[in-house]
């Protein structure tokens, strides 16, 4: 298929379906309407080529990771894209709260390599990354071998602070990165006996943390659950912020009101200290017990970024980029890019975001690798939903604009930035069934788009 035009349909299509998705089940069209094709349409790229054959290596293939690999071998002319990935199959974290409530499989949530191989090109290697040279563009495994490229992508995700008193004790899950934990919490919850004296405890990091609303849908879920499955048993979700940081309406009326007798919401409650003894917390707002405690810790890039030095913004916790190209901002690491969680954008920590600074990243660097300059105008989107109860969901769908010049107002520092559209944000009143059915289909598109 010609390529321009195949980028053009694929991308398209994928948007809509996307943006189809969140909007079913009476949502507000204009935000339909408004949607951008962010960094799908490729005409304007300058038609250089070369002859020599870059190559590049992706680390972590994830959300971001698969992404970036698939559009580089799709949009690069020729490019030589090596996936190095520590797990031979992903977890998928999108959906996995669901899995605490008996509604999805482990396996429904495993993505693998074989298509990113097969279809497209992209070589894999399978090992751990333990350190990666910036300037001599080189990446070393654990196995000892090193990989060189012209540049390195970095999708590496999070890594969790310590909890103090927690060690290595497996009784506090936070099943915040899908895998074994989340199959361990949801063993916890089942084995919890129900009524009055048992309880489950939720903590809630300090922003900025991987999903924003996923906590609070989280909650919504294992309250719904409770009710039918431990009755009398009540959820104390301990947030670290001084209150609901997204969807704010939705979630205060869920938990005061479908779910007001079973959640126990505290804001400013931030874990100082843990006891898995006596499975306690100590928090900023007072001491808490619970018969199984969900302690998602506070976050920051994964462990690869602040080795490489990149960890630059944030207080040091994630990568500060050029959100042109996602290129690093540390001074000589500029041939080196970060996308997904670990970077720090104003733009949410989603798989859905990954997956569009995937894009706007390949289409970047194959442009830069080909003689060009990265698109001076990217545009993103996500769409996002919120499990409010076992059958129902709402939503919430966002456009990112770049701007060159914007003023934070909670900092008042001027730079550029991605910067939410207002006109083409939308968010739902309130949830139904219809938007979770839309969150299958939308769930599905994400992840075809990304490993298929
Ligand atoms: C409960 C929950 C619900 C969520 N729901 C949604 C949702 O509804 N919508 C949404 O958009 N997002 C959602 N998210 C967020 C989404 O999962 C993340 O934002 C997304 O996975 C980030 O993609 P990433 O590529 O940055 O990281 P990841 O997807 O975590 O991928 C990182 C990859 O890097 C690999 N890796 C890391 N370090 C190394 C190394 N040194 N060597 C080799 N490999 C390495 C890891 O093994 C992993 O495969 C949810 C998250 C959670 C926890």
């Amino acid at each position: 298929m010609e390529r321009r035009h195949f980028l053009n349909v694929t991308g398209a299509g994928l948007a809509a379906s996307l943006l189809a998705a969140c909007g079913g089940g009476g949502s507000d069209p204009s935000a339909e309407s408004a949607a951008p094709q962010p960094a799908m349409d490729r005409s304007t790229r300058p038609a250089v080529n070369t002859g020599a054959k870059s190559r590049v290596i992706v680390i972590g293939g994830g959300m971001g990771g698969a992404t970036v690999a698939k559009y580089l071998r799709l949009w690069g002319d020729a490019i030589d894209v090596t996936l190095v990935e520590r797990m031979t199959t992903y977890t998928s974290s999108i959906m996995s709260s669901m899995v605490l409530t008996g509604q999805r499989t482990m396996s429904s949530l495993s993505f693998n390599y074989d298509t990113l191989r097969s279809k497209y090109g992209v070589k894999t290697v399978f090992g751990e990354v333990v350190a990666i040279d910036p300037v001599g563009v080189k990446v070393t495994l654990a196995d000892g071998t090193i990989l060189t490229a012209d540049r390195i992508v970095m999708a590496p995700g999070i890594s969790f602070d310590a909890v103090p008193g927690l060690g290595t004790s497996d009784k506090m899950p936070h099943a915040w990165q899908a895998g074994p934990q989340t199959a361990l919490l949801a063993r916890q919850l089942n084995a919890m006996a129900s009524g009055l004296n048992h309880n489950v405890v939720l903590t809630i990091p300090k922003t900025p943390y991987r999903c924003p609303p996923g906590p609070y849908e989280r909650a919504c879920l294992i309250a719904d659950w409770l009710k039918v499955k431990k009755p009398g048993s009540r959820l104390i979700v301990l947030d670290a912020n001084p209150g609901i940081v997204t969807e704010v309406d939705n979630f205060t009326s869920a938990f005061m009101g479908v779910h007001g007798n079973v959640i126990d919401y505290h804001p400013n409650a931030e874990v100082t200290q843990v006891d898995p003894a006596t499975m306690s917390l100590i928090t900023t707002a007072g001491t808490f017990r619970g018969d199984v405690i969900n302690m998602i810790p506070r976050q920051r890039a994964g462990a690869l970024v602040t080795t490489a030095g990149l960890n630059n913004a944030t207080e040091g916790r994630f990568a500060g980029v050029n959100v042109l190209s996602y290129a690093s901002t540390v001074s000589g690491a500029d041939k080196v890019h970060i996308i997904g969680d670990a970077s720090a954008t104003t733009q949410p920590k989603a798989g859905h975001i990954a997956n569009q600074e995937a894009k706007v990243c390949a289409d970047a660097v194959s442009r830069i690798l080909s003689g060009g300059s990265p698109d001076p105008a990217p545009v993103t989107n996500s769409a996002c939903f919120s499990t409010i109860t076992m059958s129902q969901a709402s939503w919430l769908t966002a456009v990112f604009q770049y701007n060159p010049a914007w003023t934070n107002p909670a900092t008042s520092i001027t730079g550029p930035a991605m910067v939410p559209v207002a006109a083409s944000s939308a968010a739902s009143t309130g949830w139904n069934s219809d938007s979770f059915e839309d969150m299958g289909k939308w769930f599905n598109a994400l992840m075809s788009d990304s490993f298929a």
